[in-house]
């Protein structure tokens, strides 16, 4: 099913990210936590590609996973980095063989070994020329990333989004947005893409702090804010791992509740490939409809 089709008749859309395992680890452990993130009944999955160093040949074959054996809709994220324009049809036409009907449509950046990597020698320089031009080639239905902050090489934010329209304008259907920590922010960006036309439904992007550690290096590369009431918590918790853990799972299921309640059209929870986690979080938002209580969740969490 087309994504773009359950914004249409749902309220509120809920999806989880998850990231393939790096290409030494087995990928059945995957599989595992597959089986208990459909018991949590998202409305989709989606599948990074390369994100953290994750493997990049095996999104397709998770993503397919994920839609035929687990019968849950599936996202696989594609980015044009470094590709030519052949190696983009060549996942196109992979992504289309395995069934997948939906793309979230990136840009990337460039391998951490090569910080002078040079876009204006790559096929597709930016998102909205590889959103372009799946729409023109593929029926697929695409999603595009939106950064509430402006994106970090971003020098103006309403430059930033300007450049987002055109992503929606080349055929973006719907937009997930990076994680941030401040619901003022996704409100207020949804009244500044208005204005500017953006109307296409906009996923709240949540994640999770399990670690004190984890938020330092999530800012310090998507360039994402943290309000005065997460650093006293970190401050709070700074000696206590474990509270941390379940103080960062309390912070982002009562923002998802807040999110909901004032009518947010999409929620996209960054697992870090946790489901135990996301279920915990997911109840704390009072989503517990989602929730199936018969599935019991065994497999410890990194
Ligand atoms: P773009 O929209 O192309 O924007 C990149 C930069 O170029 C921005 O600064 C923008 O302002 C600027 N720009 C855009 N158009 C123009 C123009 N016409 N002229 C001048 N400047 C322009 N990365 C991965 O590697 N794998 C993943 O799976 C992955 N998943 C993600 C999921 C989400 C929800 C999000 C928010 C990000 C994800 N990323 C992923 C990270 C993403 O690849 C990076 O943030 C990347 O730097 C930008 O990608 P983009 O598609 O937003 O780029």
């Amino acid at each position: 099913m087309k994504i773009k089709d359950m914004f249409k008749k749902k309220k509120t859309v809920v999806s989880f990210e998850i990231f393939p395992p790096k290409i030494d680890v087995p990928v059945e452990t995957i599989y595992n936590s597959l089986e208990q993130f459909k018991a949590l009944n998202p409305d989709f999955i989606s599948v990074t590609y390369g994100a953290g160093g994750s493997s990049k040949s095996r999104t397709a074959e998770i993503a397919s996973k994920i839609k035929h054996d687990y019968e849950t809709e599936s996202m696989a994220h594609l980015t044009c980095v470094g590709h030519t324009k052949e190696e983009i049809d060549n996942l196109l036409e992979t992504l289309h063989g395995k069934g997948i009907e939906n793309i979230l449509a990136l840009r990337g950046d460039p391998p951490a070994h090569m910080p002078d990597f040079d876009f204006s020698k790559n096929f597709f320089k930016y998102a909205s020329e590889l959103i372009g031009y799946i729409k023109k080639r593929n029926n697929f239905c695409i999603a595009a990333a939106a950064y509430l902050e402006g994106h970090v090489d971003s020098k103006r934010l309403k430059e930033d989004l300007l450049y987002l329209k055109e992503k929606v304008d080349a055929g973006a259907d719907f937009l997930v947005t990076q994680l941030f920590f401040d619901n003022r922010l996704y409100y207020d960006f949804l009244d500044k893409a208005t204005a500017v036309g953006i109307n296409c439904p906009v996923s709240a992007g949540i994640m999770p702090i399990f670690k004190a550690s984890q938020i330092k290096s999530i800012t310090a590369k998507s360039g994402c804010s943290i309000p005065a009431k997460l650093v006293l918590l970190m401050d709070k918790y700074c000696d206590n791992p474990d509270d941390m853990c379940k103080a960062g799972i309390e912070y982002a299921g009562v923002q998802i509740r807040d999110l909901i309640e004032n009518g947010a059209s999409g929620i996209h929870l960054y697992t870090m490939n946790r489901p135990k986690s996301s279920r915990k979080v997911l109840e704390i938002a009072g989503l517990t409809s989602l929730t199936n209580p018969e599935a019991e969740i065994h497999t410890p969490e990194p």
